[in-house]
């Protein structure tokens, strides 16, 4: 067996340069940077300002198929990508999303990236970083506080206690929070009530922080936020409480991007962190534009599969802030496909190639998802060092036969040097220029018609079924002026339906949505399906189990 490095071992082996001469790359100066010790820097308000005047790079977007448990590749690829550019003498930047310590200590490994394709300092950035998600964190529970204050101290907005919508957050998985009774030890500890916790990359503020394209933006967007109905079940928002501006205080430091950079020195900016089953899962427009103003290519992901991240980078994202993604990168591995053809979780090392043609069905599904938008695509096989040459000519036979766009990518193993043929592949079909980008759905379309479309065209489901609430959910809603928002669906990642256990391209399958949440800051309606979680929970030897630090505070098993 080869003794293979650990993403921690190789991060802390790399060399990394001040991350003054990485801002040089971008003609940032260090007046543009806020410094964060030697290695990471904000880049400050005024020279955000002046980027609006620039003009925009071409952007990549990199997605996948419908993943395993431990993520196909796609901040590897998306890294190694931009390194690979780099490489090829463009001038590129990153955007990625800043990790969520709820999976970090529990499944999924780091969000940095993998093997020589990673993103440094990989600890901090795994961890704490510049303490944007903790910022939220703040003030997403600042606002639950007051909301609480303002019942006990009489209460002049009339808030319905049974209809308080805003959650408190943590950024941690846990299961024993999501319901839970405040409130509780008489007259002086406040008025008892049914809340919940969720997962700090659920919080609408991580939503808005994500959207907003500047400071004020950001404050109109949290004013917007609704708290919770009055007794005549009217929305009490954020504004109403005048809570606006503290929170934008909060705020006033995490709304600004955080450069870093790769194993090979190319630059790449890390801002918010939104998981893409339970929210809309893109780094922040912020960070995607900054990056697109300041280099020619940006390389950037959406979390999980085409049909959550990449559905809603396209219909949300792009659409709130005018961002025209120039190509798009669809991430497959073949053990993920093994998967969809059957094979079992414990199996998946072994060589199966008819397993891979079975499982191909999934891969294709998000092809024709990519084309539906009208966007151009190259598919990349995330090599694994156990992959062998008979199951990756399988895979790329079948892509060939369909004339499907496909090159075999090695970063992981290689860093850049190994995602040169993707680069040429992606730098191609950009200057082809075949892109007739398009949304989805209209946003006049109703919320019944919109999650409609989306089950139908991106999932292949047979429809939609609304339960009770959801239904009586759309008319309050629509009746509040809410209906000409894009929808943000929350759903298991691991199927194209909303049942996990259904894998492959499923087919004669309903959607469940169980209940909406109006983000009306953020400026979507959340549509909960199956029976996806707010707030995750721990496996039984969750990650942290293998994690330590040395005498020298140094990290060790942090993936
Ligand atoms: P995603 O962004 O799709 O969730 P990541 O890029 O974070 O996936 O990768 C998940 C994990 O898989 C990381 O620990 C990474 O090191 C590992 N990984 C990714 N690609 C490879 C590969 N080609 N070979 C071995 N391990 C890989």
């Amino acid at each position: 067996k080869v003794k293979v490095k650990s993403d921690i071992e190789i991060a802390q082996q790399a060399e990394m340069k001040l991350i003054v001469h990485i801002a040089k790359k971008l003609n940032l100066t260090e007046d543009d940077l806020e410094l964060y010790g030697k290695y990471k820097a904000k880049i400050t308000s005024s020279k955000l300002a002046s980027l609006k005047k620039y003009k925009s790079g071409k952007i990549i977007l990199v997605t996948a198929i419908n993943p395993t448990p431990a993520g196909e590749g796609k901040s590897t690829v998306t890294v190694g990508l931009g390194d690979a550019l780099q490489a090829l003498n463009k001038k590129v930047a990153i955007a990625m999303r800043e990790p969520s310590l709820g999976p970090t200590m529990g499944i999924k490994g780091g969000a940095a990236g993998g093997g020589f394709a990673q993103v440094l300092p990989m600890e901090d950035i795994n961890l704490h970083f510049t303490g944007d998600l903790h910022a939220i964190t703040t003030a997403n529970n600042a606002l639950a506080a007051f909301i609480d204050n303002h019942i006990h101290q009489g209460n002049e907005l009339q808030i319905d206690q049974r209809r308080i919508v805003w959650k408190r957050a943590v950024d941690l998985n846990d299961r024993a929070l999501r319901k839970v009774i405040i409130g509780l030890g008489g007259p002086l500890e406040g008025v008892p009530r049914e809340d919940g916790f969720d997962i700090t990359v659920a919080s609408e503020i991580m939503a808005v922080l994500c959207l907003a394209s500047d400071i004020e933006d950001l404050k109109t967007r949290l004013a917007r936020m609704v708290v919770a109905y009055n007794k005549d079940k009217k929305p009490v928002t954020v504004g109403d409480m005048k809570m606006e501006g503290a929170l934008t205080l909060l705020l006033k430091d995490a709304i600004k991007p955080n450069l870093v950079q790769t194993i090979e020195h190319t630059p790449a900016i890390i801002h918010g962190g939104p998981f893409a089953n339970i929210a809309h899962g893109c780094n922040s427009v912020i960070a995607t534009t900054t990056a697109a103003k300041l280099a020619d290519y940006v390389v950037t992901e959406a979390g999980f599969g085409a049909d959550l991240g990449a559905e809603k980078f396209l219909d949300i994202k792009a659409r709130n802030s005018e961002i025209n993604p120039e190509a798009v990168v669809i991430v497959a591995t073949l053990r993920a496909l093994k998967m969809h053809g059957g094979v079992a979780k414990a199996d998946l090392g072994k060589e199966d190639a008819e397993a891979i043609k079975k499982g191909f069905s999934n891969l294709q599904k998000h092809v024709e998802n990519i084309q539906q938008f009208g966007l151009p695509f190259v598919v990349a096989v995330n090599r694994f060092y156990t992959d062998t040459e008979n199951e990756i000519n399988t895979l790329i036979s079948l892509c060939e036969q369909l004339q499907i766009p496909v090159a075999l990518t090695e970063v992981w193993e290689k860093g850049g040097a190994g995602g040169i043929e993707l680069a040429k592949k992606v730098l191609s079909i950009i200057e082809e220029n075949q892109n007739n980008f398009d949304h989805l759905y209209p946003l006049e379309a109703g919320i019944e018609e919109k999650i409609t479309t989306i089950a139908q065209k991106v999932y292949g489901a047979m429809g939609v079924e609304f339960s009770t609430k959801a239904t009586k959910q759309i008319a309050d809603f629509t009746a509040n002026g809410w209906s000409n928002l894009p929808i943000c669906m929350a759903k298991t990642q691991y199927s194209l339906s909303d049942d996990p256990a259904l894998l492959g391209r499923p087919e004669n399958f309903t959607i469940m949505v169980r209940e909406l949440k109006p983000s009306i800051g953020a400026g979507f309606i959340v549509a909960l399906t199956g029976d996806v979680m707010t707030m995750p929970g721990l496996p039984k030897a969750p990650a942290a189990l293998n994690m330590d630090v040395d005498e020298e505070g140094k990290a060790i098993g942090l993936f």
